[in-house]
């Protein structure tokens, strides 16, 4: 695989987050760079989306700091941020019946501004996406009457109209079917080696270990481990976070896991 020299570096140190007396995140330091793809595993409410948003600069922490290619992110303006940094939310409802087209046009605001047409680039960056996801048929349905993976394909192809080179996905491949799944997945990896940084929660371990780089897990607010997907990912961990006894099945270079 290759690895870019050259692309904006994600770093987090000392991230503490808290809500009133509980504390959801603590001591959490990471980075992203490019050529990464990385998954981080976590059960329910362990706290994976807080830290994305935090990433992201839409939550502040407590206590460290988040920077984007070296500089705060706090310093930064919303633009600024993301012309590097994009952000597929686990879920979105417009308030407005947007058409996909339109929604994926999103993706071009930090280069147009509100209110500006979009030009040539600009339409070619959403047409790309359209393909590279596969609903270049959705263009023109409305965006709220879309199913649920559907909307997810959308979102992700917004994300890349975008042009970051740093992606953050809460759940991308939940709700979509088996073919979209592996897709999906495949595309992500082809991504990172690319160049981009790709950093995508995810509640199957399988998949952290078929198209991730790397592996963080969260636990108790804290950074349980951060390595290869191999040398992290095994039945006591799966034990461990989820409470679940399983049985771990090497097919090499595939691991899977069974009910024990
Ligand atoms: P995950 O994405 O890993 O399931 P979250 O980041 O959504 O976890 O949540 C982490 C913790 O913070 C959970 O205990 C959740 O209940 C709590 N939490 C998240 N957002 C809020 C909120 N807006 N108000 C109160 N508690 C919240
Ligand atoms: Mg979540």
């Amino acid at each position: 695989m290759s690895t870019p020299a050259s692309g904006p570096v994600l770093e987090a140190r000392g991230l503490r987050y808290a809500l009133g007396p509980r504390s959801i995140l603590d001591g959490i330091s990471l980075r992203v760079r490019p050529g990464d793809c990385i998954a981080l595993l976590g059960a329910n409410g362990a706290g994976k989306s807080t830290l994305l948003k935090i990433l992201l600069g839409l939550l502040r922490p407590q206590a460290g700091e988040v920077l984007l290619d070296g500089a705060s992110l706090s310093g930064l303006g919303r633009r600024e941020v993301a012309r590097q940094l994009a952000y597929v939310p686990q879920s979105h409802t417009p308030s407005f019946p947007f058409t996909v087209m339109q929604i994926v046009g999103q993706g071009r605001l930090p280069f147009t501004g509100l209110g500006r047409a979009l030009g040539t680039d600009d339409w070619r960056a959403v047409s790309q996406a359209l393909v590279d996801m596969h609903i270049e048929h959705l263009a023109g349905r409305v965006y709220t009457e879309l199913s649920g993976g559907e909307r997810q394909r959308v979102l992700i192809a917004r994300a890349l109209a975008q042009q970051a080179r740093l992606i953050l996905l809460d759940e991308p491949i939940t709700g979509l079917d088996y073919g979209h799944q592996r897709r999906l997945l495949d595309h992500l990896q082809r991504l990172a080696e690319r160049g981009y940084g790709i950093l995508a929660t995810t509640h199957r371990p399988e998949h952290a270990l078929e198209s991730a780089n790397r592996a963080l897990v969260l636990h108790q607010g804290r950074l349980l481990a951060d390595g290869a997907p191999r040398a992290v990912i095994d039945a006591g961990l799966i034990e461990q976070l989820y409470q679940v006894k399983v049985r771990q099945i090497e097919v090499l270079p595939h691991r899977f896991f069974v009910p024990s």
